[in-house]
C-alpha cells in the first residue's frame, strides 16, 4: 500500500498510549505519521524503542476480578496491541502479567515500524503541527511545560507525588475513629490511631523498607517533595510532628489524644476510595503493603492504588478535554496517554485505545455525535476511567488508574465483595459486546 502524503494522523509520542492509539488506526486501514524522540532518550527514559516501560515491568493483576485485570480483559476484546505483545511474551509473575522490558519495547516497535501505514520520524517535537489532519499528543509524564502548555495554558499541573488509596470496606471500624482536627470538619477523615508501640514498629519497618530506584534526574525534580519514609530519616518523632501529628484528635475509644495517627481523606463523592494523607512514598509496591498494614486499622486494607513519586505533567482533563481526548479550543488535535490524567502502564494504553478508536470512526465518516456514542460506557472500566479523565467533577482533579471506585453505585449492584466483582466482570462484557455491534450496526 503506497503512504499518502499527508498522513491521516500525526500521533507525537511512540510510548504506550501512542503505540496503542496508532494500532487501533491501523487496524481500520488508516495512515500514521509517528514522531518520537527515541532512540534519543531524556528523563527517566533508558531504551531506544518504543512503548517502553520505565519503571517495574509488571502490568499488573491480569485477575478479572481486580480493576487492573478487568480493564485487561477489555482491552483485549477491542484488539490492543500492548497486551497481544505482553501476552506473547508473558514471564512467569503469579496472578500478575510481567514482560521483560527490552523485549516487549523492541517487539511493539517492530510491529509499528514495519507496518506498511506507518512512517517513523526521530525528533523533539516542542510545537504541535497545524498542518496535519488530526493530530494526537501522547508525550507521557514528562512532556516538557512548553508543549503541554499548548494543549492548557492556564491551568497545567505538575504532580509529582501520590499517596495511597485504600477502599473504604477495608478500613476497620473497631479501630479508627470519624473526626476532623479540634473536632472541625464532621466526619470529614477517618483517623486511624496508633499507641507507642505500634508507632515504634512501623517506624522501623518504614526506615528499612525498601523503595524504588531513583536517578539523578528524579532526585532534582523532587528535591522539595519528601515522600514519608525520607522524613521519617530525619527522625522518629519527626513524622509524629508532621503528617502523623495527633493534635486536636481525641479517640473516642480511649477518651485520650492518641499517641500518633494516620488520616484518611475521602477520595470520591461516594466514599468509597480513601488516601494517606502525606503518605507520598517511593516505597516499592509490595513494601506499601506490608508496612502501611502495620497500622493496625488498616491490617487487611485493600489498595486501589499504590503511591508514586515522579514528575507526572497533566492537563485538567474536565477542563480542556472532551470525549475521545479531542481538544475542546481544536477539535483537530487530541490527548493521549498520561498527560490526560490517567495513571498507570495500562490505563495510559487505555487512554490511547480510546483515542485512536474515536479518530478512527470520524475517518470512516461517522458524525461526532454517532463517534461519542460509540465510547465504552461507564459501566466498563475503560469507559468509566475515560468519563472520569473528560468529566470528573473533583476541584482538585488528579491522576487515577483503574479502580472498582470509578463506578458510580447503582440499585443493582450486590452488597457482597465477591459477588460484586463477578458482577462487574459480567456489566463489563455485555457493555462491550453492545458497543461493537452498534459500531457494526
Ligand atoms: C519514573 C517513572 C516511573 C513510573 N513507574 C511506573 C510503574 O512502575 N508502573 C506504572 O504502571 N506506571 C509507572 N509510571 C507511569 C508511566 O510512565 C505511565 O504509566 C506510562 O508509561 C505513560 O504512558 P504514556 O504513553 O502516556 O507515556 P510514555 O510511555 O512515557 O511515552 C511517551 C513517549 O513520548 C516521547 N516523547 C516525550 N516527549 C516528546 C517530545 N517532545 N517529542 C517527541 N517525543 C516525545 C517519549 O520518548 C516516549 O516514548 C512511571 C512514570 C515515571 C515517570
Amino acid at each position: 500500500m503506497t503512504i499518502p502524503k499527508k498522513p491521516d494522523v500525526t500521533i507525537i509520542g511512540a510510548g504506550l498510549a501512542g503505540a496503542e492509539c496508532a494500532w487501533q488506526l491501523l487496524a481500520g486501514g488508516f495512515s500514521v505519521h509517528l514522531i518520537d524522540c527515541k532512540p534519543e532518550v531524556f528523563g527517566a527514559y533508558r531504551l531506544p524503542g518504543y512503548a517502553e516501560l520505565v519503571c517495574s515491568n509488571s502490568l499488573k493483576s491480569d485477575d478479572p476480578e481486580t480493576a487492573g485485570g478487568l480493564l485487561k480483559r477489555e482491552m483485549r476484546s477491542l484488539g490492543s496491541i500492548v497486551l497481544d505483545v505482553a501476552d506473547r511474551q508473558r514471564l512467569r509473575a503469579g496472578g500478575a502479567l510481567a514482560v521483560d522490558r527490552e523485549r516487549f519495547s523492541a517487539a511493539v516497535t517492530n510491529r509499528l515500524t514495519e507496518h506498511a501505514l506507518v512512517t517513523v520520524e526521530s525528533r523533539k517535537v516542542d510545537a504541535i503541527p497545524v498542518d496535519t489532519a488530526f493530530t494526537v499528543v501522547a508525550t507521557g509524564p514528562l512532556t516538557e511545560p512548553d508543549l503541554a502548555a499548548q494543549i492548557d495554558s492556564d491551568h497545567l499541573h505538575f504532580f509529582d507525588a501520590t499517596a495511597p488509596i485504600v477502599s473504604a470496606e477495608s478500613i476497620n471500624p473497631d479501630l479508627s475513629f470519624a473526626a476532623g482536627r479540634y473536632g472541625k470538619g464532621g466526619d470529614d477523615y477517618i483517623n486511624c490511631p496508633l499507641n507507642e508501640a505500634e508507632y515504634r514498629t512501623f517506624y522501623d519497618a518504614l526506615l528499612n523498607g525498601r523503595v524504588v530506584e531513583t536517578t539523578a534526574y528524579d532526585d532534582r525534580v523532587f528535591a522539595h517533595c519528601q515522600p514519608i519514609e525520607r522524613l521519617a530519616a530525619r527522625g522518629i518523632d519527626t513524622i509524629r510532628y508532621g503528617p502523623m501529628r495527633p493534635t486536636g484528635l481525641t479517640d473516642p475509644k480511649t477518651g485520650r489524644r492518641p499517641y500518633a495517627v494516620l488520616q484518611l481523606r475521602r477520595e470520591d463523592a461516594a466514599a468509597q476510595m480513601w488516601g494517606l494523607v502525606g503518605f507520598q512514598t517511593r516505597l516499592t509496591f509490595p513494601e506499601q503493603q506490608r508496612i502501611f498494614r502495620l497500622i493496625p486499622a488498616l491490617a487487611e486494607a485493600e489498595f486501589f492504588r499504590y503511591g508514586v513519586m515522579h514528575r507526572n505533567t497533566y492537563v485538567q482533563g474536565p477542563r480542556v478535554l472532551g470525549g475521545g481526548n479531542v481538544l475542546k479550543q481544536n477539535s483537530r488535535i487530541f490527548a493521549a496517554g498520561q498527560l490526560t490524567g490517567v495513571e498507570g502502564y495500562m490505563e495510559s494504553a487505555s487512554s490511547g485505545l480510546i483515542t485512536g478508536r474515536f479518530i478512527r470512526h470520524l475517518l470512516e465518516g461517522k458524525s461526532r455525535t454517532m463517534a461519542d456514542r460509540l465510547l465504552p460506557a461507564g459501566d466498563t472500566m475503560i469507559g468509566a476511567l475515560h468519563q472520569y479523565v473528560i468529566s470528573s467533577e473533583s476541584p482538585d482533579y488528579q491522576p487515577m488508574n483503574a479502580n472498582f471506585g470509578l463506578f458510580a453505585p447503582t440499585p443493582d449492584t450486590p452488597a457482597r465483595k465477591a459477588a460484586r466483582k463477578a458482577f462487574y466482570g459480567a456489566r463489563s462484557a455485555a457493555s462491550i459486546q453492545r458497543m461493537l455491534e452498534a459500531e457494526h450496526a
